[in-house]
């Protein structure tokens, strides 16, 4: 056998029996065959494995596995501490440990190992609050937090051998998020010792300046400890009560907040000393406080009934400060076995005590922590009350932001709801999302821990409809809808104007019923909209239907007809102008009356032209010839095929209409004189006319020229055909 091999299977030997008497004395734990088998197994999969001290590395889940027992947890408890690192530091898997040990154990070492992968960086406070509520909600089962306090008392224990950074980073997480969590669960002999080792770390000048202090109050006041322990068991041995006394100066960061937080000198420091009488029932807790003031003078003011009313983290003593015989003052904490390891291990101790808890269900144990916790009136515990809801019932995910930031999320949220989480601005230029960088699809649950990054594009096109139904928070799904709402408003304005009035055209009400303005007013008000705009811009983003609004409108407009039928001053569409139409420039727009008209430049119609009109954006109805081919493109595109309506032209004998030809001819001097002298003679007005030279002799002459219809049209086309070298003579926009 080689050296290495009878080394590693002597590696932690010494730990594991320390291990077995701090189950046997504080657990119910009598077949320790698992813990034999957890023990040899961890070894195993650590190997040759070494902490910064040079211990064989199985020496530290061991110990974490001791504080795990003397917290009183249960065997699977127990088991998960010795195995917490083997997923994280070695090959072994959830799997492995499934098929040994049963999932429960698999679950909690995995929930550990997901703790250990969070990082930290110093934030301020309510970063702090959210981390502390990340590694809760991450938990699920609250042993997972046990063991993971167990797992940092134990390295802040073995802290001297890291380097400096290493120290001060780890001393301030401890402080900031480790200790504070010990506090809410009522672990206080964890929290105070966890305080202390951070303090060493982070301020080791003060550290030492109090520790020499309390010294040097030591050296000063001799065996006053000893003595006055001494008086009390006397005092109480006299009142046949049993008890047991312990003294203790007070913990060096209690004493250090004193100091620099409250700018106390160390002397005015009261309670360096503290007793404490642990009894068996509660009765003889008020024995007890009754003989100690009998004892010594108590300080007024400073006595507190905390088994009446419990401390939010289900804290119980009774608390007096005293004066001794030789005027040193002391605080006494006088409780029951019960109330003292609940006061050291807080809810870990509840788990002990509730005897039968291992064998309910999750819900049940979560419930059961729940009302212990709700049952205590405090504000400052509410919050943390409410983190412990957010873990049992997981309706809140916290996720961190590339640098760090922790952000609070509906559970079930996506990379959107982050997005729009940080900054509305950044969730409309999204356009790709990883999560712990992988690029992920939009719709990907985010879970507690992951980091999350979006990356974003000016040119993005802004969010999807489909967002609305993907997104969990209301915060996401409210900045979708402004963004289609406002960011799009121009859009949705000539969408929506272009739906409007083709229903308008469909249902057969004309157009100008919005021009009279107290009929307007009534339909806006019956819409609920502020502007004409608003309800176009509603009608395109989808938040009224076209349909329903004209419905709407018909409504209004038979009943404002049968008000006004008696009344003199009558809105101008009544009775005749729903059917009524007026030509505009010769052209009557079908089911619209009085609307803008104006003729296309493309085709330039005359009267005897077949003619079909676009409603355009603003400037009201452009009338193209039938032939034209805009109109031919256009109407087939679905975007613009809605918008075409019939037209067609009033009698009229004064208006002159424009519109162009293109004459092609055999190039020669008086070619342009000559068309213009024809058209002269027809009284026709030529508005414009310019020449092309078309290479090979030929030339194009454009003309602009007023006529009164097509007929006109067509005897000014056959006299130019009749000039000479002409060759052709065609009109413009075919
Ligand atoms: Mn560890």
């Amino acid at each position: 056998m080689e050296v290495a091999d009878i080394k590693k299977q002597g590696a932690g030997e010494a730990e594991y029996g320390n291990l077995i008497r701090a189950i046997e004395m504080n657990t119910q734990i009598r077949d320790l065959s698992r813990v034999r088998d957890a023990f040899e197994f961890a070894r195993t999969a650590h190997g040759e494995q070494l902490r910064k001290d040079g211990t064989p590395y199985i020496t530290h889940p061991l110990n974490a596995a001791i504080i795990v027992a003397e917290m009183g947890l249960d065997e699977e408890s127990i088991i998960s501490a010795i195995l917490h690192d083997c997923i994280e530091d070695t090959q072994v898997t959830h799997e492995d440990i499934a098929k040994r040990f049963g999932d429960s154990v698999a679950d909690i070492v995995e929930g550990v190992t997901k703790l250990a992968r969070i990082r930290y960086t110093s934030k301020e406070e309510e970063q702090m609050e959210n981390l502390r509520k990340m590694l809760m909600a991450m938990a699920r089962d609250i042993r997972v937090i046990l063991i993971k306090m167990a797992d940092r008392l134990h390295n802040m224990r073995t802290m001297e051998y890291q380097s400096a950074p290493k120290q001060r980073e780890k001393a301030l997480e401890t402080m900031e998020i480790y200790a504070p969590i010990a506090h809410r669960l009522g672990m206080q002999k964890i929290k105070l010792e966890l305080e202390d080792l951070s303090l060493l770390y982070l301020d080791p000048v003060g550290y030492h300046e109090i520790e020499a202090a309390l010294q040097e109050r030591a050296r000063r006041n001799e065996g006053f400890m000893e003595r006055t322990e001494q008086a009390i068991k006397n005092r109480m041995r006299e009142s046949s009560i049993n008890c047991a006394v312990q003294s203790r100066t007070k913990d060096i960061y209690s004493i250090y907040r004193k100091m620099f937080g409250q700018d106390k000198e160390f002397d005015e420091i009261m309670d360096i000393y503290a007793f404490r009488v642990i009894v068996d029932d509660i009765a003889e807790c008020y024995n007890v406080l009754g003989c100690i003031h009998e004892l010594y003078k108590p300080v007024p003011g400073r006595f507190k009934d905390y088994i009446g009313t419990p401390k939010p983290n289900m804290y119980q003593s009774l608390h007096t400060t005293v004066i001794g015989t030789e005027g040193i003052p002391f605080e006494v904490q006088i409780r029951t076995w019960e109330m003292h390891h609940t006061a050291e291990y807080g809810i870990a101790a509840h788990w002990k005590y509730k005897e039968g808890i291992e064998g309910r269900s999750d819900e049940e144990k979560f419930a059961w922590i729940r009302n212990l916790l709700e049952s205590q009136e405090d504000t400052d515990a509410q919050d943390f009350i409410s983190t412990l809801k957010v873990d049992m019932f997981a309706d809140e995910v916290f996720v961190f932001t590339p640098h760090g930031d922790v952000k609070s999320l509906p559970a079930g949220a996506t990379p959107i709801d982050f997005a729009y989480g940080i900054h509305s601005a950044i969730g409309n230029r999204m356009t790709c999302a990883k999560v712990n960088g992988r690029i992920v699809p939009f719709s990907h649950v985010l879970q507690n821990g992951d980091v999350v990054e979006i990356i974003t594009s000016n040119t993005s096109k802004g969010p999807s409809r489909d967002w609305l139904t993907i997104v969990k928070s209301s915060e996401a799904r409210n900045k979708i809808r402004q963004w289609f709402k406002k960011e799009r408003r121009e859009e949705n304005i000539v969408t929506g104007r272009a739906a409007f009035e083709a229903e308008m055209r469909r249902q057969g009400v004309p157009l100008n019923v919005l021009g009279d303005e107290r009929t307007l007013s009534r339909i806006l008000e019956r819409i609920a909209v502020r502007s004409l705009e608003d309800m176009y811009a509603s009608i395109g983003y989808g938040g009224l239907s076209a349909q329903k609004t004209v419905n709407n409108i018909k409504d209004e407009l038979r009943l404002i007809e049968k008000a006004t039928k008696n009344a003199e001053v009558k809105p101008p569409w009544v009775s005749t102008a729903l059917i009524a139409e007026k030509a505009v420039n010769g052209v009557v727009v079908e089911g619209v009356d009085n609307c803008l008209v104006k003729f296309s430049h493309c085709c330039m119609p005359v009267p005897g032209d077949e003619i079909v009109g676009f409603i355009t954006r603003g400037y009201g109805v452009s009338v193209h010839r039938t032939d034209c081919k805009n109109y031919s493109v256009s109407a087939q595109r679905e975007s613009e095929k809605d918008r075409w309506i019939k037209v067609h032209w009033a009698p009229s004998e004064e208006e002159r209409y424009q519109t162009g030809l293109a004459i092609t001819a055999n190039d020669r001097d008086g070619l342009v004189m000559d068309i213009a002298t024809v058209l002269n003679s027809l009284k026709i007005k030529v508005d414009a006319l310019t020449a092309r030279d078309m290479g090979g002799g030929l030339a194009t002459v454009f003309i602009t020229i007023k006529v009164k219809d097509k007929n006109e049209l067509g005897i000014a086309m056959t006299k130019i055909m009749g000039v000479r070298s002409v060759k052709d003579v065609k009109r413009q926009g075919n």
